[in-house]
């Protein structure tokens, strides 16, 4: 199965098993606009309390908040976003597409990189132990010549963007050589900047209504609080503030799923730091964050970082952490160095006093601040994708059968464990409902009785039960159960009284929590 064909089936199945649905699907949906279903609402809730208590249980000096969508609209000219966020948009004339220009040359400046690895293992596999593979990529005409043209339209691009040079990104197109995916053609028109900000009116009065402005993202709403926080908390620097919230962009392309939409949630912390140390907690907390991905267990190869060469207007560093989706390596996560540029900018225009006193140095500053930025959504998608796997089950009478299991990690998991009475009678449905009524105080569980076993089986693994629970009529006699393993597939006979010890220990977020 290719990629895109993993992709395509992974939609399909987020939405057949009530995962993510289209918004309003009855009227054809809206574009990157979706809804979670049944099963989606619980894995995001998951997710969410699993970065939450990462966040503000482990760290003694990181707190919460839970700040409005709508805020001043002099918010934003002060963040820099009324004036700097915007995408470079262009269109192919023949297939009326339209694209952000910037990704079409990174797109491009990524193929040739493949190009350029593939080049260096071809070489690898006809030298074998002799590969000298820092001489080959310093030598080799054609590594060299693609390793110069990388560097140079990357440069180009950053300067281009940089000085809003928006006829020279439109000639690195040209230079490259690049067309539209779908016309094939070069026929663009010239880049245009679209602001990314939506906006909508406030106000009883509809002429005298205040226009403003939906949360491109949730940070703002930690830095006008800082101050609120500092005080009230008594905290001291360093210290962070964390927050999980709606955001909301006009984005240009909005393809792949829920991977770009235009309304999405994220996860976000904010760090404030004594000025100097910035880079220090930076480093820290790219790593911090690794390691919570880490946990989750799916790899960690599929994971790399990717540093920023042009950075965002408010940033001295910055990385996103990438993860290998089906359509390649994306960002998931961010984590940046955004200087004091957020709050001296709202002392600025509040004319409000934003410093710290720290008592230590004593000295008064406007503290630096290391943000770490995640996509709820993106995260979930992360974690579909890396759970998803098609397999070849053997059965009893030697014949095989496919199933599709997600392989989400037990703590994360909508439903824990699902109880089965093995037939509709004898007793069984109620033993069944009593294991289920006790246990459901602690865990998320399903009832099921309809259809086979195997067929109630399949139906958990799609959704990724880690956890199985058949009553039988030897539950009748001694009261024990048999427990059956989403990814192994095999079974164990304990006693009921026994479920919630061993649940406790399989399914808990503290345990998921632990490893990080
Ligand atoms: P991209 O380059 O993909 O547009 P970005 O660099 O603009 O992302 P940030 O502003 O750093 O993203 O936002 C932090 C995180 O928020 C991202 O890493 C991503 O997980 C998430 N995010 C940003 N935009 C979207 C979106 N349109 N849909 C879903 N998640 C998003």
């Amino acid at each position: 199965m290719t990629q895109v064909e993993l992709f395509k089936k992974l939609i399909a199945h987020s939405k057949e098993y009530g995962f993510v649905f289209p918004s309003s699907e009855i009227y054809d949906g809206l574009s990157a606009v979706y809804d979670y279903g049944q099963n989606g609402v619980e894995l995001k809730n998951n997710l969410r309390r699993y970065w939450w208590e990462a966040m503000t249980r482990l760290n003694e000096n990181i707190v919460g908040i839970d700040a409005a969508i709508f805020m001043h609209p002099t918010t934003w000219v002060a963040s820099g976003h009324v004036g700097a966020f915007h995408d470079p948009l262009i269109d192919n004339k023949d297939s009326k597409k339209r694209y952000r220009a910037d990704v079409l040359i990174e797109e491009w400046m990524e193929k040739q990189r493949e190009k350029l690895e593939k080049e260096v293992e071809k070489a690898r596999k006809r030298f074998g132990d002799a590969f000298n593979e820092k001489l080959f990529r310093q030598t080799n005409p054609r590594v060299v010549e693609l390793t110069e043209s990388i560097t140079t339209v990357n440069r180009r691009m950053v300067e281009a963007l940089d000085q809003n040079n928006l006829a020279e990104v439109k000639k690195i197109i040209e230079d490259c050589e690049i067309v539209c995916p779908i016309s094939g053609t070069r026929n663009w028109t010239e880049i245009r900047q679209f602001n990314l900000m939506c906006e909508t009116k406030l106000g009883s009065v509809n002429d005298e209504a205040n226009t403003i402005y939906l949360r491109p993202e949730t940070a703002q709403g930690i830095f006008v609080n800082y101050i609120n926080v500092q005080k009230t908390g008594r905290m001291k620097i360093p210290f962070g503030i964390a927050q999980v919230g709606k955001a909301f962009r006009n984005e240009i392309v909005a393809r792949q799923f829920i991977f770009r939409m235009r309304e999405f949630e994220q996860m976000e912390m904010q760090f404030f730091v004594r000025p100097s140390e910035e880079m220090k907690w930076y480093e820290f907390w790219m790593e911090k964050r690794m390691r919570w991905h880490s946990a989750m267990g799916f790899g960690d190869s599929k994971y790399r970082f990717h540093k920023h060469e042009k950075l965002a207007h408010y940033a001295n560093a910055a990385s996103d952490i990438e993860f290998e989706f089906p359509f390649g390596f994306k960002e998931v996560e961010g984590i940046h160095s955004r200087t004091d540029f957020d709050l001296a900018n709202h002392q600025k225009h509040s004319g409000k006093k934003l410093q710290y006193f720290d008592p230590d140095i004593k000295q008064s500053y406007i503290p630096y601040v290391i943000e770490t930025s995640i996509g709820l959504d993106r995260t979930f998608l992360l974690v579909l994708s890396a759970a998803y796997a098609e397999e070849k089950v053997a059965k009893e009478d030697g014949t095989s059968d496919e199933r599709v299991v997600l392989r989400i990690p037990p703590a994360l998991a909508p439903v824990k464990l699902a109880v089965f009475p093995l037939v509709k009678k004898d007793g069984l449905p109620e033993m069944a409902r009593k294991i289920m009524d006790d246990l459901k105080f602690d865990f998320a569980c399903q009832y099921e009785e309809k259809d086979t076993i195997g067929k109630r089986y399949r139906r958990h693994d799609a959704i990724g039960t880690p956890f199985c629970i058949t009553v039988d009529h030897q539950t009748l006699e001694d009261e024990t159960v048999t427990i059956r393993y989403r990814d192994t597939m095999e079974q164990e006979r304990v006693p009921a009284s026994r479920l919630r010890e061993i649940m406790n220990d399989k399914v808990s977020l503290t345990n998921l929590l632990r490893q990080i």
